[in-house]
């Protein structure tokens, strides 16, 4: 039996672990939609490749270099906002959402509209966008399997326990490159620097956030959406091993935990084969060469966008989009050398200081939300 799939963000960081895996079991699947930004040569090539039935570039721009690169085959060429939505409107069984940013928001809403099966790993839409996405899984019957390793691990570790037992759910947090820098040094570090995480290979937005913490701040507010066990059932540890992804801990005291190498192709895996389990390439983990495991708390000074973060999730409404929209900008000037490393999450204090909207009801007032914080915080980057 094969089964049909969707990856949107099919030429990042998750899409290549994600492709990796397909192919290794080319026979099971049937792939209908593969997205890219602007990155038309590389999304033609993974088209041919996997035989897809469309290919889409969200920047519009982009569709006539991909027009070029699929001609003579019958792979559908689309571009555009809209006709990305329309492709994750297309059933499929398993929808990938592997855009980074809220820029994924849209197609995810898409897919879950029609009911569908969402593989999440962008994590800055349910963060955006929060009751409005959890509503719309619920009218429409759609189901998410978090692909987020920490979330992924939570969700694992949940299964056959009740919500209601739940006594702590720990996210861990590798603690980024800058774990043990001084502020010092902090003000001083480059984008090069940041993107170089000790555990992970990922794309460059999230490099940076696991630098800061925000990363580990967005996934706070994922968790809280995901596994509705209240914030105050939610907290992050600092494990610069990366060898335990979460834990939950129940009322009896037992904690269980996920284990496993850092490689995003076990989480990526376990959505992919779920409930069943599939081979991974992924080395077996072997503890006696890690030989240990450590666990600090984490330092809010150094690191204020985990504060940022609850307080965010705290305060509800606009504020978690508003928190999300102020970090893509204050990242995007960051990587651009426009602004200095520990003014990224100053600029997310200030534009949530500012800035104050109404909670959102609909995807239309999630992405008006979105528009405005990003239009305060780029005022921000003027002045700092
Ligand atoms: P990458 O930057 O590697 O890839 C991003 C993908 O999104 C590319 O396909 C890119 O296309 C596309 N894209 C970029 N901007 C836009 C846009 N404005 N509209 C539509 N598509 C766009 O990111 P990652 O794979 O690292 O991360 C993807 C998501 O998964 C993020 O939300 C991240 O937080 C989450 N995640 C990632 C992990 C990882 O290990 N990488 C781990 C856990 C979560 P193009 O190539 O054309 O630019
Ligand atoms: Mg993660």
């Amino acid at each position: 039996m094969t089964r049909s799939i969707s990856i949107f963000g099919a030429t990042g960081s998750i899409g290549d672990s994600t492709l990796d895996l397909i192919r290794r079991n080319r026979g099971e699947w049937r792939v209908v939609a593969l997205s890219a930004h602007c990155s038309a040569e590389k999304l033609a090539k993974l088209a041919r490749e996997f035989g897809a039935e469309i290919a889409v570039v969200s920047d519009e721009s982009c569709l006539t270099e991909l027009r070029g690169a699929l001609s003579g085959t019958n792979i559908q060429a689309a571009g555009g906002a809209q006709a990305l939505c329309d492709a994750a409107a297309i059933e499929a069984d398993l929808t990938v959402a592997a855009i980074v940013g809220c820029a994924g928001l849209a197609p995810t809403m898409a897919a879950i509209a029609r009911g569908g099966v969402v593989a999440l790993a962008n994590k800055e839409s349910l963060v955006s966008a929060g009751e409005v996405m959890t509503n719309a899984v619920a009218k429409h019957g759609a189901t998410l399997l978090p692909m987020d390793s920490e979330h992924n691990a939570i969700f694992q570790c949940l299964e056959g326990g009740k919500l209601d037992d739940v006594r702590w759910i720990t996210l861990t947090a590798s603690g980024g490159p800058f774990r043990t820098k001084t502020m010092a040094e902090l003000d001083a570090a480059t984008p090069k620097q940041a993107v170089a995480h000790p555990n992970w290979d990922m794309g460059a937005k999230i490099s940076v956030d696991s630098a800061t913490m925000m990363n580990k701040g967005l996934e706070y507010i994922e968790a809280f959406h995901l596994f509705p066990v209240g914030l105050e059932r939610l907290r992050i540890i600092v494990h610069p091993q990366s060898i335990i992804h979460s834990m939950v801990e129940y009322r009896d005291g037992s904690t269980l935990a996920q284990l496993g190498p850092s490689d995003m192709r076990v989480p990526i895996a376990s959505t992919l084969a779920y409930p069943a389990r599939m081979n991974t390439p992924c080395e077996p983990l072997d503890l006696a060469a890690i030989g240990e495991l450590s666990f600090f708390a984490p330092d809010e000074e150094r690191f204020p966008a985990t504060r940022l973060a609850r307080e965010a999730a705290n305060a509800g409404g606009a504020a978690p989009a508003i928190l999300n929209a102020s970090n893509e900008v204050a990242v995007a000037a960051f990587l651009d050398s426009q602004i200095t490393f520990t003014q990224i999450s100053a600029i997310v204090a200030r534009t949530l200081e500012q800035l104050t909207l109404a909670a959102p009801q609909s995807l239309n007032d999630v992405l008006a939300v979105d528009a405005q914080a990003r239009v305060r915080a780029r005022e921000m980057l003027v002045s700092a």
